[in-house]
C-alpha cells in the first residue's frame, strides 16, 4: 500500500501553490511599506522556551505540543508558534542594542497537536509580525491598521475586527480575586479543565466551550471594567487611532485570547463566519514576555495570521478567480522530430528574454502538443515548421481569440512580455 501523509498534514500540490504565492506576495509587498524586516528562525526550538514563553495554562502547551528527546537527550519541541521564537532570537542577538522598536515579520509552518477539521491541521503555516521596544498605543493602532489593510488588499470581505483590554500586572491580579470571588459558589458547577483555570488562569474560563461554564462567567466581571489608569487610557487612544484611521471594529469584553503572555490590547479578526475555525488571525501585547524570556524590560505587540484559513476564505468568497497577475504564458510546438533544435533554442532565447515559454518534453505528435499547451492553459502557441527553420519569422497564434500572426524573434518578445 502506498504511503499517505501523516494525519493533520497537506500537501500544497499542482496549482494550488499559485493562489499562496498571490497571498504571499501582497503580504511581502505590503511588509516593504511599513518597513518590517523579515525573520526566519528554526522550526524547533527547547521546550522550556514555549513552557515559558506560550504559558502552562495554556490549550497549546498543556496538550497540542510536538515535543521529542533528540538524539542528545535534550527535549525539543516543534513550534507551535512564532512569537516565543521571534522573541527569543531578539534576546539571543542582543536586539536591545539596536535602533529600537524592532520590526519583524515572518512565514512558516507551525505545529500543534489537535484534532485534525477543516481549517484546522496539525502542520499548518501563519504569516506573522512582531514589533518590541514601544509602549506606545498609536503602534497597536498602526498594527490593527496593518492587519486589516492585509485582509482588504487580498480582497476578503466581511471582516469583523475585535478588540479587548486584558489588562497588565497591576490590575489583572485584583480583578483575578474578584473572578475567583465570584466563581467560588459555582466551583463544583465548573467543567474539570475549568476547575484547573480556576487557581491558575480563571481568565481563560471564557474561551471554554463548555456551555455550563459559559452561563456562569457570561455574569462574571470583565477584566475592561477593572482596567488600572493606565491600561484604560492605553486602551482609549487605541481605539482613538482606530477612528483616525478609520478602521471599523467592535469591543469584544470577554475576549481573553488563547496565550498567557497577553497584556493590555488583545485582538482578532473573522471573516463572515461563526465557531471555532472562523478566526483568521489575531494577536496582541506582550509587555512582559522578553522580561520573562530573560530579557530586558521591553515591550512587545504582535498578530499570527493563518494561511490556511485566509486561502480557504479566498476560495469560498471566490477571490482567486479575479487576482490574476500571472504572466502571460507561451508553447512552442514543433511539427517534427527534425525541428527540435530549432524550438529549444528560441524556447531558451524567449526564456532569456523574460518571457515564459514551454516546448515539448513528451515526444508528442503535433495534434496532442496543441492539447497539452490547451490543458496548461498556454496564452499563445508558435509552430516551428520548416519554414520558420529558414526565415527566423514565427507565427503566433493567440489561444483565447484564435487570431494568428507572423513576427520575428524581437516582435514574438516585444508581444508576449506585454510592452
Ligand atoms: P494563534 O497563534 O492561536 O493566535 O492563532 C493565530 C491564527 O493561526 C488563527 O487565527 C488561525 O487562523 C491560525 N491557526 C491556529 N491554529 C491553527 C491550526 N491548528 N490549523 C490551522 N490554522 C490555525
Amino acid at each position: 500500500m502506498a504511503i499517505k501523509g501523516p494525519k493533520g498534514t497537506h500537501d500544497i500540490i499542482f496549482n494550488e501553490i499559485n493562489k499562496w504565492h498571490i497571498v504571499e506576495s501582497k503580504l511581502t509587498e505590503l511588509m516593504q511599506l511599513y518597513d518590517y524586516n523579515e525573520i526566519r528562525t528554526p522550526i524547533f526550538e527547547s521546550t522550556e522556551l514555549f513552557l515559558r514563553g506560550v504559558g502552562d495554562t495554556t490549550d497549546i502547551v498543556d496538550k497540542e505540543m510536538y515535543t521529542f528527546l533528540d538524539k542528545g537527550n535534550r527535549s525539543i519541541t516543534l513550534r507551535p508558534e512564532g512569537t516565543a521564537s521571534v522573541a527569543r532570537a531578539f534576546i539571543e542577538h542582543s536586539g536591545f542594542n539596536e535602533v529600537l522598536p524592532s520590526k519583524f515579520y515572518y512565514i512558516g509552518p507551525m505545529f500543534r497537536y489537535s484534532r485534525p477539521q477543516t481549517g484546522r491541521y496539525r502542520q499548518f503555516h501563519q504569516f506573522g509580525i512582531e514589533v518590541i521596544g514601544s509602549i506606545n498605543p498609536y503602534l497597536d493602532g498602526e498594527i490593527l491598521e496593518l492587519m486589516m489593510n492585509i485582509f482588504i488588499s487580498l480582497g476578503i470581505k466581511n471582516l469583523k475586527l475585535e478588540i479587548n483590554s486584558v489588562g497588565c500586572p497591576s490590575c489583572r491580579p485584583l480583578h483575578k480575586e474578584k473572578l475567583k470571588n465570584y466563581l467560588k459558589k459555582n466551583y463544583s458547577d465548573l467543567c474539570p479543565t475549568c476547575q484547573g483555570r480556576y487557581e491558575k488562569n480563571p481568565l481563560r474560563i471564557f474561551d471554554c466551550k463548555n456551555l455550563q461554564c459559559q452561563e456562569i462567567i457570561n455574569n462574571g466581571p470583565l477584566i475592561t471594567d477593572n482596567l488600572c489608569e493606565e491600561c484604560d487610557d492605553h486602551f482609549k487612544k487605541v481605539k482613538y487611532y482606530l477612528e483616525m484611521t478609520n478602521v471599523e471594529y467592535l469591543i469584544n469584553k470577554k475576549m481573553v485570547r488563547g496565550l498567557d503572555y497577553y497584556t493590555k490590547t488583545a485582538f482578532e479578526i473573522t471573516a463572515g463566519k461563526e465557531g471555532a475555525q472562523s478566526s483568521l488571525g489575531g494577536g496582541g501585547r506582550y509587555d512582559g514576555l522578553i522580561e520573562e524570556l530573560g530579557g530586558p524590560n521591553l515591550p512587545g505587540i504582535g498578530f499570527a495570521i493563518g494561511l490556511e484559513r485566509v486561502v480557504l476564505t479566498m476560495e469560498e468568497q471566490g477571490l482567486f478567480d479575479k487576482l490574476d497577475n500571472k504572466h502571460d504564458k507561451v508553447y512552442v510546438a514543433n511539427v517534427s522530430e527534425n525541428n527540435i533544435n530549432t524550438t529549444i533554442k528560441l524556447v531558451q532565447e524567449l526564456r532569456k528574454n523574460g518571457v515564459v515559454a514551454i516546448n515539448d518534453i513528451m515526444s508528442r505528435k503535433l495534434k496532442n502538443q496543441f492539447k497539452y499547451a490547451n490543458k496548461i492553459n498556454a496564452d499563445y502557441v508558435i509552430i516551428i515548421g520548416d519554414d520558420e527553420i529558414v526565415n527566423h519569422i514565427y507565427p503566433l497564434k493567440n489561444m483565447n481569440t484564435g487570431e494568428q500572426i507572423y513576427c520575428s524573434l524581437d516582435e514574438l518578445i516585444k508581444i508576449l512580455r506585454g510592452v
